[in-house]
């Protein structure tokens, strides 16, 4: 079997329903092939810092939140903050991403006087990825503003990367079912393009293992290779990588069980081969733990080594802080692993 050219929907199904785990893993190597030295990755050290936990969103698959009149709710200080990116560096990790909740209490300065702040303090020995798209779009309606408008203010605080964390499955069905009070996918691709647009650099991710179908999977593909296709078409980078998590359903209203292992590498295998217009496909030690490694031979080039992150903590993930002990991992399977800095986006380079 062999991918000459690019896949449809109905050729991505079939693939699905009925190619075997070596076929889809020969498939995506040859996509791999075309943007990546075969048995070499590059990884990143990270930390998610989660600047507040309280959020509106309610969204029924989230352990996280606390509402805003509820016990339990924080708001990091800067002094928080740096003593977490503190401790980062000592780890060896140089990038950062903000993610928390929707709360309305914080104000667009508050965030771009800590987006400041960071940049200010740590210059270039620190990358951030500062918010997803979901909590631009919360922010921007905050703040009255278009997204081109918020869109500008973060980065003339110093922000870089306003990353695509927050789609989970990008069907209006699906965020009607589970996160009505989040946004609107084509709200998500709107705030994305003003980001695009702004000269900040963003990726793709997606979060597979809820209740979501088949269709829905293929549906969320297809509306980010078109959205790659049209950036690309338009003259701009568009998505920097896509990277793919694993629903954790520990303490949340939802529930559910966990994808298998094998799901997740055939999903990734997929992704690879359904998304020809991605350079980077990036598997998730977070939610996989050792098996996310093993996604390398089904098409990922790239991971991270997160040291923290509440949010997927607080439903089930374990995060290992044994990074050579995670790192021989790969290198057991055959790869080189190469650590991989942010990039600086080129329109903002000085
Ligand atoms: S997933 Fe994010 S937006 Fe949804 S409830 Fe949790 S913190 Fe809020």
């Amino acid at each position: 079997m062999t991918v000459n050219g690019r896949i449809s929907v109905d050729e991505a199904r079939e693939l699905w329903l009925h190619a075997s785990d070596d076929e889809l893993k020969d498939l995506a190597g040859d996509v791999r092939a075309r943007y990546h030295e075969p048995n070499h990755a590059t990884y990143m050290v990270m930390r998610i810092i989660n600047y507040t936990n309280v959020c509106v969103a309610q969204c029924d698959y989230c352990a996280f939140y606390v509402l805003p009149n509820q016990d339990g709710g924080y708001v990091l200080s800067r002094e928080d903050v740096f003593a977490k990116i503190d401790e980062l560096l000592d780890f060896g990790g140089d990038l950062v991403g903000f993610n928390g909740g929707f709360n309305p209490r914080l104000p667009l300065h508050y965030y771009c006087d800590l987006f400041a702040s960071v940049r200010e303090r740590y210059g270039d020995r620190v990358e951030f990825y500062a918010l997803t798209i979901a909590e631009f779009v919360f922010l921007a309606d905050r703040a009255k503003l278009s997204y081109a408008e918020a869109a500008t203010r973060l980065r003339d605080a110093g922000v870089h990367w306003v990353t695509g964390g927050g789609s989970e499955i990008l069907t209006e069905d699906f965020r009607s079912r589970h996160a009505k009070w989040k946004y609107t996918v084509r709200d998500y691709f709107e705030a994305q393009r003003a980001i695009v647009e702004s000269g900040m650099k963003t990726t793709a991710t997606m979060v597979v293992g809820f209740d979501e179908t088949l269709d829905e999977r293929l549906e969320h593909l297809l509306r980010t290779r078109d959205f790659q296709d049209a950036c690309l078409r338009d003259g701009y980078d568009g998505l920097f990588s896509f990277l793919c998590w694993t629903y954790k359903p520990y303490g949340t209203a939802f529930g559910g069980v966990e994808v298998s292992a094998q799901e997740y590498r055939r999903h990734i295998a997929l992704s690879r081969i359904f998304l020809d217009n991605v350079k980077h496909v990036r598997t998730s030690v977070l939610t996989q733990n050792e098996d996310a490694f093993l996604a390398l031979d089904y098409g990922a080039d790239d991971f991270d080594l997160p040291i923290e992150d509440e949010v997927t903590q607080k439903a089930g993930a374990r995060i290992d802080l044994d990074l050579e002990g995670l790192l021989a991992i790969p290198r057991s399977l055959g790869y080189t692993v190469e650590y991989r800095r942010a990039e600086r986006p080129a329109a903002l380079t000085a």
